[in-house]
């Protein structure tokens, strides 16, 4: 998943800051990859103009209403987001005209030094663009006139915020299989273009990020691995000063856990602790190389697990599920079984993460966790020759596959394009695209072969020219 400029939208409630994320984002929401059974939030999005693709996030989705409204309060719980804003948007309401909330907004914003613009929202008719010339005193610039609900404007908006050279960058397509098969290489120049704000990984580090809902004992989980080996607590090279992580030297390797001030992270309230549960995921996610997804034994897998796998199966990342506290479930002979069975049935897109019953808090099987995140961290990163990889390729028996056969092409050539995660071109004889059911099968075929624990892998089709 390459990544892309981030939009934030800010403002105080009821000025419409999700009617124009809903807008903006349209009906490119889950552009990613669309597999069923992902369920979503509404904090993040996708939003593409003229080809220009960027992410959307909406800071109402993270505080909910029964916060308190000082404006530090709500850049405080925004700040996860602002902190990595290509772009923010205060969104103000012309009707209310401005009021104090939005002029202390207008303040605390300007100080993050971020490219700052003002949406002055719910300007239904040209007419009332007159009336809310007062917003001008915000000493904002630009200022945009819109109506969200109403599709006033929202154009002209999207074409100056795209026309920035960071938005110009992030021309990705989206991976429909044409005859030139330029989408590839048009998504590893973007990876290239970007690479001043990847982080590179440190030779022989393995970046873990532990994620999961409130609750489920990521900070018990921390603290049984750091112990009293928490010795070297360091910065990412590139990352803010407040996010340190701790670096652990165990089982012949050496992990970063990242960023512990999040894990430790409560929130106030319940549900404002679940929604930056979801946002720490992410961020946690798109600095890891292993994800160890917690779920609580004892609570079973919730919608909220669920939404989380689908985030950590999307990042490409390899994932470990660990059903905590296993201490405190009542187990019987058959229990990981029926647990496994569980789990695998709401997290379907994830059936190559293992599944380990562990206690954070005893210890129960710590150790087989940080074995396999390091196994997995050597799988992800394996490159298969291309001479092998083509063997097997003409070893499958397609006959196997339960592929209408109009639908099926012939895969004439294989090669490996890249690691983390493992991703292959198949050059086939045709340009229609695999079906799904025949891409499920060449990927299952795949892990037979070669294993690949733990790790997504990604295919691509290209017709042989
Ligand atoms: P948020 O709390 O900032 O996310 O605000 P919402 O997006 O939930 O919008 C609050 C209310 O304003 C809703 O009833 C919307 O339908 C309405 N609204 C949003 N945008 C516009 C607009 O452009 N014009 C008008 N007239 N109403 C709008
Ligand atoms: P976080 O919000 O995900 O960081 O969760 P915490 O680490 O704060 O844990 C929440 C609660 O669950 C705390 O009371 C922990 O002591 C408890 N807890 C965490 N892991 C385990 C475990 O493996 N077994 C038991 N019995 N309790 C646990």
């Amino acid at each position: 998943m390459p990544k892309l400029p981030l939009i934030v939208i800010v403002g105080r409630p009821n000025v419409g800051k999700s009617t124009l994320f809903n807008r903006m984002v349209g009906q490119r929401r889950a552009i990613v990859t669309d597999e069923p059974g992902i369920t979503r939030d509404r904090i993040y999005g996708e939003c593409e103009w003229q080809g220009i693709h960027a992410e959307v996030v909406d800071t109402g989705g993270i505080i909910p209403y029964e916060e308190d409204l000082m404006a530090q309060n709500i850049l405080k719980q925004a700040q996860i987001a602002i902190r990595d804003a290509a772009q923010i948007l205060l969104v103000v309401n012309s009707r209310d005209g401005l009021v104090s909330l939005d002029e202390e907004l207008a303040r605390l914003l300007r100080r993050t030094g971020k490219p700052l613009a003002l949406v002055v929202n719910k300007v239904d008719s040209p007419r009332q663009v007159g009336e809310a010339g007062e917003f001008h005193r915000l000493g904002i610039e630009p200022v945009f006139f819109v109506s969200a609900e109403h599709n006033l404007n929202i154009a002209e908006m999207l074409d100056a915020l795209f026309s920035r050279a960071e938005f110009k960058q992030s021309r990705v397509r989206g991976v429909p299989v044409g005859p030139s098969g330029e989408d590839e290489d048009q998504e590893e120049d973007q990876e290239g273009v970007n690479e001043g704000r990847l982080l590179r990984r440190r030779p022989g580090e393995i970046r873990v990020a532990i994620i999961g809902r409130p609750n489920v004992g990521k900070s018990t989980l921390l603290n049984t691995l750091c112990g009293k080996e928490r010795s070297i607590v360091t910065p990412l090279a590139g990352t803010t000063r407040d996010s340190v992580d701790a670096v652990i030297e165990r089982e012949g390797a050496r992990f970063r856990i990242i960023d512990t001030a999040g894990i430790r992270h409560k929130g106030k309230t319940k549900l404002l602790a679940e929604r930056l549960s979801v946002v720490l995921a992410r961020k946690h996610l798109e600095l890891a190389d292993v994800a160890v997804l917690l779920i609580d034994a004892v609570e079973g897998v919730t919608a909220l697990d669920a939404t989380i796998a689908g985030y950590a199966h999307e990042a490409g990342r390899s994932v470990i599920l660990a059903v905590n506290k296993w201490d405190l479930f009542k187990k019987t002979s058959d229990s990981t079984l029926l647990f496994e069975e569980k789990v695998r049935r709401r997290a379907k897109y994830l059936d190559y993460a293992p599944i380990l019953f562990i206690s954070a808090l005893t210890g129960q099987r710590v150790t087989n966790l940080l074995k396999c995140v390091k196994s997995m961290a050597g799988e992800r990163e394996r490159r298969i020759p291309t001479a092998e990889l083509n063997r097997f390729v003409n070893s499958i028996d397609f006959s196997r596959a339960t592929v209408p056969v109009s639908s099926r092409s012939k895969i004439l050539y294989a090669t490996q394009t890249s690691v983390a995660p493992p991703t292959f071109v198949l050059f086939t004889n045709r340009a229609s695209k695999f079906h799904f059911s025949f891409e499920r099968f060449l990927i299952n075929r795949f892990r037979e072969r070669f294993g690949f624990l733990g790790t997504p892998i990604r295919i691509k089709q290209r017709m042989k020219k």
